[in-house]
């Protein structure tokens, strides 16, 4: 207990430096790129086998700008880079100054690395800036993306990556030529979880996968926020909650699906749902035989979770896709008895923004394709376009039958 209590404070002081960004020189000189050892207090059962953080030295980091201070960004991402062992936040980008100052100076940002949207094209000037991420309304993830990449900088994007298949496009090909790292911040995938359900449906530990159930549903509020505007949001629940249960079933079994079929319904005369869709139903065949069907809503009491079926056992997240509090339960038959064996494993709970940042921070260090680049986001609205289209005609959607696991994805993180 003392020892964990030690290294936790070691660990955080560490933290809220960097997160309350002393000047970066400063924090270099007091960050060593050695782990601190500490001497065991307990006996050799209790003992934990998780080194100390090594966190990168100040200025070995790679620099962040941040462009969007919105809800994600503010209550989110930048609190994680306290917890991020590679990455700064350099930049902002804001249409409010008074905001982008105010932020700036509680993250320790140069008031000199402050731009609007007219004045973003500068950041190409800016050395220190190294990954531009993305946390715009869905409608300006492709624009931000293709003149970040015009800056000569990597991209980190948030989901969705656009509102449809073409801009995906448009963003891989900018990115491409300008030989930049393109990573959509899909963060259950790096999330240690969802992690350990992908490792353990993959190893056969509960059989042959044959079905998957997953919700992920919320209830919308304000009518005229930019989410329920098509323009901004790409669609209603689908592109913006639906696309958690669609990225799981994928990323679960490791395989695209061939067909998909689907309805939806809007509650007539709800002033939200005008422009976009409230809830969608779908369903997804894989090649194996698996199905995938789930629920995804913007009128119904949060709800977030999945449940895969395999031959021998099932193992669930529920909750599944917030940013904190994953519960796990596998559920398999105990050989030779008609018991069935319920367990519920704990693992060490992690900041997803804080991995999925580092692992963005490793694939620009290392020259990596990240392990979810633009081509597992573009995969992604592939799907969504063609759940949309069998909703709109009550049709069975074809799509190309694609060999292999992990298609779109690169190396598994570390
Ligand atoms: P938000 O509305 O809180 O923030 C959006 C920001 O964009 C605001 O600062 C706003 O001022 C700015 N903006 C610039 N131009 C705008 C315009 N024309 N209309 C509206 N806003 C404009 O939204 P958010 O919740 O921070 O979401 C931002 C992005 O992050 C979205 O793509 C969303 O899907 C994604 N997101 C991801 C997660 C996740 O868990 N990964 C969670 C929430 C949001």
């Amino acid at each position: 207990m003392l020892r964990t209590t030690g290294a936790v404070s070691v660990a955080s002081a560490l933290g809220a430096m960097v997160g309350s960004c002393a000047r970066p020189e400063q924090a270099a000189a007091e960050t060593s790129a050695t782990a601190v050892e500490l001497p065991d207090l307990l006996a050799p059962t209790e003992r934990e086998s998780g080194k100390m953080p090594a966190p990168l030295p100040w200025e070995k980091r790679v620099g962040v700008a941040v462009v969007g201070l919105g809800r994600l960004s503010l209550e989110q991402i930048l609190p994680a880079f306290a917890q991020s062992k590679l990455c700064k936040p350099v930049a902002l980008v804001s249409g409010d100054t008074a905001k982008a100052r105010n932020v700036a100076a509680r993250y320790g940002v140069s008031a000199k690395s402050l731009y609007d949207y007219k004045t973003y094209d500068r950041l190409s000037d800016n050395a220190a800036v190294d990954v531009v991420y993305v946390v715009l309304p869905n409608g300006m993830h492709a624009e931000y993306t293709v003149r970040a990449a015009h800056a000569g900088k990597h991209v980190l994007c948030e989901k969705p990556m656009a509102n449809s298949v073409d801009e995906c496009q448009q963003m891989i090909n900018a990115c491409k030529s300008a030989n930049k790292q393109l990573m959509i911040a899909y963060r259950m995938q790096y999330e240690p979880y969802n992690r350990e359900i992908i490792r353990l449906a993959r190893a056969g530990e509960i059989g042959k996968l044959k079905a998957f159930s997953a919700t992920n549903g919320q209830n919308q509020g304000d009518p005229k926020q930019w989410r329920l505007k098509r323009a901004l949001a790409g669609g209603g629940a689908l592109p913006d909650v639906g696309i958690y249960c669609l990225n799981a079933a994928r990323y679960v079994s490791g395989e695209e699906p061939t067909e998909v079929q689907a309805m939806q319904y809007s509650t007539p005369n709800d002033p939200r749902f005008t422009e976009v869709e409230e809830q969608v139903n779908f369903t997804l065949r894989f090649p194996s035989g698996f199905l995938a069907s789930s629920v995804t809503s913007y009128g119904v009491h949060d709800s977030k979770r999945f449940r895969v079926l395999g031959e021998s056992g099932w193992v669930e997240l529920d909750p599944a896709f917030p940013y904190a509090g994953q519960t796990m339960r596998i559920g398999r038959k105990r050989p030779g008895s008609k018991i069935e064996d319920v367990d519920q494993p704990r693992l060490e709970v992690k900041n997803q923004f804080a991995l999925e940042l580092d692992h963005m921070a490793t694939c620009v260090q290392k020259n990596q394709r990240p392990h979810t680049p633009g081509e597992e986001g573009m995969q992604d609205m592939r799907v969504i376009a063609a759940i949309y289209e069998a909703a709109r005609t009550g049709n069975t959607i074809k799509l190309p039958t694609i060999n292999g696991l992990d298609a779109f994805r690169g190396p598994t993180p570390s």
